[in-house]
């Protein structure tokens, strides 16, 4: 039925524009069963959210119709959204429930923020492209996920001005977990960030605060865009 789809898009040559609502709530069903359920991400509060936000909102256009496929996608700038699994998996991991404070690094398309706002109110999330940002703002608006906190800076620092969160979400590989983010983490929260060589494979990490101590358990190989450095706080 998928291929029939994709076939009839091409043939006709219409745009995704023309791909009927209900195809993509069919093929985000899908999504949602066949890679996500399938991998044991059980959490009935994460796959509700997965099933609810439009993930082809959040690709370019021409990229519309493989937005519930099994792998990352391009988002300009040499950035990309990630692998349906992953956010679902990451978000899993960060244990967020309804009314909570969560930070983000690495808005990119937001889709990431928008998983995590079906599940609390209080989303904070941080883009270094000022272009991405700028988009991404307009999308929250048209979406209708107008909580969500977004602004444009190195998110290295995270956002002491709304510290301290109950978990923050890295989506971009770091050499080293960025101090300042574990300032920011409370105590008990919970920090989902791949750590390792920005050009290879990282290491998931789930970082956890706890009596003052600061844990870290190793989830699984991951690949990520890296976290670069800028100037603006
Ligand atoms: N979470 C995103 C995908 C992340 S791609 C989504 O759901 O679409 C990683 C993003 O991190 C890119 O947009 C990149 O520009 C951004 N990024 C890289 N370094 C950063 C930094 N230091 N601070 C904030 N964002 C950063």
């Amino acid at each position: 039925m998928k291929k029939i789809w994709t076939l009839i898009v091409i043939i006709l040559g219409i745009s995704a524009d023309s791909f009927p609502q209900t195809e993509f709530d069919r093929l985000r069903e899908q999504m949602v069963k066949y890679q996500i359920e399938a991998r044991d991400v059980k959490s009935k509060t994460v796959l509700d959210a997965m099933r609810k936000v439009p993930r082809h909102e959040f690709v370019p256009e021409k990229y519309r119709t493989e937005a519930y496929k099994d792998h990352p996608l391009p988002i300009g700038y040499g950035q990309t959204i990630s692998q349906p699994y992953i956010v679902a998996l990451m978000t899993e991991l960060a244990e967020v429930t309804k009314g909570e404070k969560v930070l983000e690094i690495g808005t990119g398309s937001g889709y990431q923020a928008a998983v995590l706002a079906e599940i609390t109110d209080s989303v904070y999330t941080i883009e270094i492209i000022t272009e991405l940002t700028t988009q991404v703002k307009h999308r929250f608006q048209r979406l209708g996920y107008k909580k969500i906190v977004a602004k444009n800076a190195d998110g290295y620092y995270g956002w002491k001005e709304y510290a301290p969160f109950d978990a923050i979400v890295v989506t971009a590989a770091a050499e080293h977990i960025p101090p300042p983010l574990i300032e920011q983490l409370k105590e008990g929260g919970k920090m989902i960030i791949p750590v390792g060589h920005p050009l290879q494979v990282q290491d998931l990490l789930v970082v956890e605060k706890k009596d003052g101590k600061v844990r870290s358990k190793n989830i699984i190989p991951v690949r990520f865009v890296p976290l670069v450095r800028g100037s603006k706080k």
